[in-house]
């Protein structure tokens, strides 16, 4: 099966199904907005919302992951869980954002054993977003609110319904065992789906970044590092909620000679982060910091693997406690060779 329909209410039907082989996580609403967690009877997934506050990379890429325990003589490893998960509602952009994550997890010369065991285990199903916020910008980094791109099946809300699309092999293995309870799509719904996918698309920002790499090579002292990192506060939120930073920490934590080894999530944002035993930093202004963030993101990156290190999820933009937009520091970019032209 390619494709199939069903109502959008015999989704707990599959959710349930699923959880007898899988853990299966989805979006839920909480106090403090919507986060992945596991799906339990208690649990109800919605689709009603824009994106999660966290996004699911937590899932490949655990905020805390103990790696290894030791006592005085050895080092123990943890070996990494076997255990099949679904990821049911994610959207678009934080798909993506998983192969640009690969590239930097299953590069030729690093592999992390902890994270491709979990991108093995993992189904993802993503849901392709109806209304994008204004502060998406998929689209203006290859991406789009119904893009495939790292989806193993994507499912397309049409109201009363559900369309799914298979993706991947693995997506088509997945659904086959429910083949029974999807009916065939038919014209009529292709035909709203693509034009769900036209509004859709619309709705996002069109911006211009064009040569950004180039632009930031060219232009590396740029007064925009000055000015907008003076409001920065250093609280590393921006790092912490995007889908593609990856940056982390090992820590050795114990009582006597006995601990654990954990890998944790870090951020170019603290002061600390790249603070030298001698007491030298590197990156010891905001200025400097801010500028290796975006310069990892939108040159080093494209220099390294060929992609930006964003999908255009917006959460920096929605979430930075001081209304640090990174859009404006993108058009500010663009704009100090223009000015000059
Ligand atoms: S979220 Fe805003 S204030 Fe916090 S580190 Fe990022 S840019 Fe600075
Ligand atoms: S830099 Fe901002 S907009 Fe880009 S992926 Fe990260 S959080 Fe999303």
């Amino acid at each position: 099966m390619e494709q199939g329909i069903i109502k959008k209410n015999d989704v707990k039907i599959i959710i349930s199904a699923l959880r007898k082989n899988y853990i299966v996580y989805g979006p839920v609403k909480r106090n403090e907005g919507v986060i992945f967690t596991e799906l339990t009877p208690d649990k109800e997934i919605i689709f009603d919302y824009h994106n999660s506050k966290l996004s699911p990379k937590s899932l490949f890429f655990p905020q805390c992951e103990v790696i290894g325990t030791f006592d005085d003589k050895t080092l123990h490893e943890v070996t990494p869980s076997k255990n099949e998960f679904v990821v049911f509602g994610m959207r678009p952009c934080d798909a993506r954002s998983l192969q640009l994550m690969d590239m930097v997890f299953d590069s030729v010369d690093i592999k992390d054993p902890y994270y491709l065991q979990k991108r093995e285990n993992a189904i993802i199903v993503t849901v392709a977003c109806n209304d994008p916020q204004d502060t998406c910008f998929c689209t203006s980094f290859g991406g789009s609110p119904t893009e495939k791109e790292g989806s193993d099946i994507i499912v397309f809300d049409m109201g009363d319904s559900l369309l799914f699309e298979v993706c991947t092999n693995k997506g088509k293995l997945c659904l086959e065992k429910f083949s029974n309870i999807f009916r065939k799509a038919e014209k009529a719904d292709l035909i709203k789906r693509n034009q769900q996918k036209t509004i859709a698309e619309k709705k996002v920002p069109v911006m211009n970044y064009t040569g950004l790499e180039e632009r930031l090579s060219r232009n590396i002292d740029l007064p925009v590092w000055e000015s907008i990192a003076q409001r920065c506060l250093s609280c590393g939120v921006c790092t912490f909620l995007c889908p593609t930073c990856h940056c982390f920490a090992l820590f050795d934590e114990g009582i006597g000679s006995e601990g654990m080894r954990m890998k944790v999530w870090d951020s170019c944002q603290y002061p600390s982060f790249t603070l030298e035993a001698s007491g030298h930093n590197p990156h010891g202004l905001n200025s400097e910091r801010m500028k290796q963030r975006i310069m990892h993101k939108y040159n080093y990156f494209v220099q390294n693997f060929g992609e930006t290190a964003c999908v255009g999820c917006g959460r920096c933009v929605s979430y930075c406690p001081v209304n640090i937009d990174i859009r404006e520091i993108m058009s500010n970019i663009v704009l100090y060779e223009n000015k000059d032209s």
